[in-house]
């Protein structure tokens, strides 16, 4: 449960990571950005209220410049971001991160052998247990620790991955209100694309 990562000290919705600061990675860019908003209105006053532009304040004003970026692109004042020539060069928040991963891994278990040999099978246990302790969202790893618990991987065969994938996918689109996919269709969507 992201909740319990919340605290009211940040603006809602900023997840924080295991050393207790916001994590940008399990964060949607929207909600990383109301923060980012509020720093630089922090910062804004801190230069307002000291002329002399102290170090301090220099420091808090260049650490900035990624948020003002963010800021800008949310805006959709492209034209205005800083430091950035093209903003698919920002970090990933936690849904740029989680599509891109998923793109991945569905395609990953479209093209995984139909009859795998047994050593595969163990291959793609150990990849599947280590990206669920490398995950960079911490909590959204945890959460998948856990659920993997529940329901080990399936690697018996290419159907049999996609479906345990499928469903996998299916708890977190559940976790977060999102809606359930038809694992009967994975391959369109994954492998073959729509039927002529
Ligand atoms: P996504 O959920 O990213 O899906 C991408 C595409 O996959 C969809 O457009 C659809 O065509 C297809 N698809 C959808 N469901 C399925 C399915 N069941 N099987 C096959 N294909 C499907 N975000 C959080 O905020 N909190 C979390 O705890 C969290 N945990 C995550 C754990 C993991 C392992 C991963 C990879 C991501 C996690 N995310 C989490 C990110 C989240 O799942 C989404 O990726 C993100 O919210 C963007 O969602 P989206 O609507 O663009 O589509």
């Amino acid at each position: 449960d992201n909740s319990t990562t919340k605290t009211t000290k940040y603006p809602p919705g900023i997840v924080l990571g295991k050393d207790g600061k916001p994590c940008r990675v399990c964060t949607a860019f929207v909600d990383w950005t109301r923060r980012e908003k509020k720093k630089q209105n922090t910062i804004n006053n801190t230069k307002n209220n000291n002329n002399d532009s102290s170090e301090k304040a220099k420091k808090i004003v260049s650490t900035g410049s990624l948020g003002t970026a963010m800021i800008n692109i949310v805006n959709n004042n492209v034209n205005n971001v800083d430091n950035f020539d093209n903003v698919q060069d920002c970090p990933p928040d936690v849904e740029q991160l989680g599509r891109a991963t998923w793109t991945f891994l569905h395609t990953m278990a479209a093209y995984y052998p139909e009859v795998p040999s047994y050593e595969q099978q163990n291959s793609m246990k150990s990849f599947l247990s280590s990206f669920s302790k490398f995950y960079p969202c911490e909590s959204c790893a945890e959460h998948f620790r856990d659920e993997m618990k529940n329901k080990p991987p399936k690697v018996e065969s290419r159907w049999a991955l996609g479906r345990w994938l499928c469903q996998m996918h299916n708890l977190v689109n559940e976790s977060l209100g999102k809606d359930i996919f038809n694992c009967d269709k994975i391959d369109e969507r994954w492998k073959d694309g729509p039927p002529d």
